[in-house]
């Protein structure tokens, strides 16, 4: 193998990446791979061992004689707090630097309250959480919430729900309490950020997730990323206009988009409309389990226009796997077929040949999964480890 010139000499970040991945585990093997000196070795190494990055592992395997020490990435050396708003409902969680869940719960909140009723509710919820572990640093904050998100900046924009939400800035709100690093997007995102690492990871790196519930939603994985656009607003396929919607006013101003016309809310409307009883998402979902030919055929004629979008997203993304969430995704059978039929006759068929259309397997946790993979993502990078000042 070629070495590195020495322009590229590994930094700190890079080794921490290198024994995360396992491609280099022991001092030898990063010195083989990065080209770096002996002592250039042991000084990274020795200081990401001080920071409680990476511990030794002297657990190698004793086949006689000294075995190299092992390190390895040190998932306790500190945790991370994460919540996944909905309308109603909060996911609340600590989580290890490998992402793993320390602590759950949830927790019924109406977020319309407003972030000075809410954050503060998720931010003791952190502190109960946390109680039995007062030793574990705190090293990041990952929030999804129910709005369009201004990535960069951690400012809600335009709250799809909740008006007194609009143009928050919450970092600064949540860095009162936490001074870490502190990252927002929308929920949508971060669902699919957690179905992507949990389910598809390496397998199916680009992915189109769509939640339909009370409303259309999307988030879109593109080799492996999610993709936000320039602001944060990409994926917001609920507001793309259908053909033939029947004139509907849409609450963003405009006419027939498919929020509109095939989320959750239009369904149960369109159930009303034709004198069913249904109060509910549950409801509806229950017809459909129980084989209710209207209520098949109303969510079906539903799938068939968000069918419509997911073509033209399927045409301009070419993914390897559409994955239908949220509520209205339980009545997966008549969704997906509406879907897939419309999908099918209309997308390209080179983007069409091995597209598989599934059912999220993750459930409520995808987005805690999520969040604790996008703050990780972030204060794990080489960039975010190296810029960290050096202690003495
Ligand atoms: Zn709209």
């Amino acid at each position: 193998m070629p070495r590195r010139p020495a322009a590229a000499l590994a930094t700190s970040g890079e080794v921490l990446c290198l024994i995360r991945t396992g491609e280099a585990v022991t001092r030898a093997d990063i010195g083989r791979v990065t080209g770096l000196s002996r002592p250039a070795v042991s000084l990274r190494v020795t200081e990401l061992l001080d920071r409680g990055l990476i511990v030794e592992d002297s657990e190698g395997p004793s086949t006689g004689g000294r075995p190299p020490t092992r390190l390895v990435f040190n998932a306790s050396g500190g945790v991370v707090l994460v919540a996944s708003l909905g309308a109603s409902r909060a996911q609340i969680a600590v989580c290890d630097l490998a992402g793993h869940e320390l602590a759950r719960t949830s927790l019924d909140v109406d977020v319309e309250e407003g972030p000075d009723v809410v954050l503060p509710l998720v931010m003791d919820t952190w502190d109960d959480l946390l109680g039995d572990r007062p030793t574990s640093p705190v090293r990041g904050v990952g929030l999804g919430v129910p709005a369009t998100v201004e990535f960069a900046a951690g400012r809600t924009e335009s709250a799809r729900i909740m008006a007194s939400w609009t143009g928050v800035a919450v970092p600064p709100i949540i860095a009162e309490r936490f001074p870490v690093p502190i990252f927002l997007d929308n929920d949508v995102n971060v669902i699919a950020i957690g179905e992507h690492r949990a389910v598809y990871a390496g397998e199916a790196d680009d992915l189109l997730f769509i939640k339909v519930s009370t409303r259309i939603g999307s988030g879109i994985i593109a080799g492996g990323e999610i993709l936000r656009g320039a602001l944060g607003a990409a994926g917001e396929i609920g507001h793309i206009p259908v053909r033939d919607g029947g004139g509907v006013l849409c609450r963003c101003g405009n006419i027939d988009c498919v929020d509109s016309v095939a989320s959750g809310t239009a369904i149960l409307r369109d159930l009303r409309a034709r004198g069913r009883d249904v109060k509910t998402l549950d409801d509806m979902v229950s017809l459909v389990r129980a084989g209710d030919a209207e209520t098949m055929s109303v969510v079906r004629d539903a799938a068939r226009m968000l069918g419509e979008v997911v073509a033209s997203a399927v045409n301009l993304l070419n993914p390897a796997v559409v994955v239908l969430g949220g509520d209205v995704a339980e009545t997966f059978q008549p969704m997906v077929s509406g879907v897939r039929e419309v999908v099918h006759r209309r997308s390209t068929a080179l983007s069409t040949r091995n597209l598989r259309i599934e059912r999220s397997r993750l459930g409520p946790g995808a987005g805690i999964v999520g969040c604790a993979h996008m703050v990780l993502d972030h204060i794990l990078s080489p960039e975010a480890v190296d810029a960290f000042p050096r202690s003495g």
